[in-house]
């Protein structure tokens, strides 16, 4: 059934979504979230998703990255346990435990070396091989990764989550002629594969199999700074982990990452908010919200 409605979420529709926290949870209530990625010289973009998955509030963060990235992600990141790839400076096979966990987001400074597109391909296929998949979010290079080997599309379990920022689409759904026109082509590549998309930007619309769109109403020019996506990428994996359905982690997490840039902003100039200062502020932005 096609839904050609336009909505545009406020403060009052992600409150509904919002899930408290009950008394009796313990860490497995909230779930655990693998990010996945990094590469030499871009563990941070892992560094950022794994921190934002914390204070987004799954119970637990497992972070998948090259030998090159161990000691950075365990001194940056205490919280998380990390787990390393054979190869040091990419990633060459994802390890299959991590399709234990609830959600995996990927590819968040992954690179696009031949061994991590092999990597991705061979993930694909053994995702794809699962009764019950983790739920899965895919950004950066994972996008990229796949816009050059567009037949791998159809592996991806439906209902996936793609997060492209404005080249990122265009190298997965081709040249547009126009805003109304991207959104046209964007949901028919949406209903095609059955797949999320969040088109990130000033303002970040995110687009359904069912020909729902989504405007978020949340975030400031401020935003528009490295890492910013790895940030997201964290927040959406970690309320898939947290037992969200596709729909509301991707509704509700560009909405608190807005928030968090807004709340940002307040104390920081718009010129000086980095990734770091949204992770900071998503505690200020869930008090909105619960
Ligand atoms: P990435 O390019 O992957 O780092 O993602 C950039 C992030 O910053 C996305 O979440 C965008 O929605 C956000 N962003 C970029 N520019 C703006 C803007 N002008 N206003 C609000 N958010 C923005
Ligand atoms: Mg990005």
């Amino acid at each position: 059934e096609i839904d050609t409605k336009n909505y545009y979420s406020t403060l009052d529709d992600v409150k509904k979504m919002a899930k408290p926290l009950g008394k009796f949870s313990h860490k497995g209530t909230f779930g655990h979230a693998v990010i996945a990625g990094g590469s030499y010289g871009s563990i941070g973009a892992v560094v950022l998703a794994s921190r934002a998955a914390l204070k987004t509030g799954c119970g637990l963060v497992s972070s998948y990255v090259p030998q090159c990235g161990y000691q950075i992600m365990q001194s940056t990141v205490p919280e998380a346990l990390v787990k390393t790839d054979s190869a040091d400076r990419v990633i060459s096979n994802f390890a299959p435990e991590l399709l234990q966990a609830r959600s995996i987001a990927v590819g968040m400074g992954l690179g696009r070396a031949q061994q991590s597109q092999e990597a991705l391909h061979q993930f694909l296929k053994d995702l794809d091989k699962l009764d019950h998949p983790p739920k899965l979010l895919l950004d950066a290079d994972a996008l990229n990764i796949l816009s050059l080997h567009k037949e791998w599309l159809n592996l991806l379990p439906s209902f996936s989550i793609l997060t492209p920022h404005p080249k990122e689409l265009q190298r997965l759904i081709g040249e547009w002629e126009n805003d109304f026109d991207k959104l046209q082509k964007a949901s028919a590549w949406s209903a095609k594969y059955q797949q999320i998309l969040v088109i990130k930007g000033a303002n970040t619309v995110i687009i359904f199999p069912d020909g729902q769109l989504h405007f978020n109403s949340t975030g400031n020019p401020g935003m528009a700074t490295a890492g910013a996506g790895d940030v997201l990428s964290g927040i959406i994996g970690s309320l898939l982990a947290q037992g969200y359905a596709p729909k509301d982690a991707a509704i509700l997490g560009v909405f608190l990452h807005g928030l968090a840039g807004d709340c940002a902003a307040k104390t920081i100039h718009q010129k000086s908010i980095t990734a770091s200062d949204l992770i900071e502020h998503l505690s200020d932005a869930w008090r909105y919200l619960l």
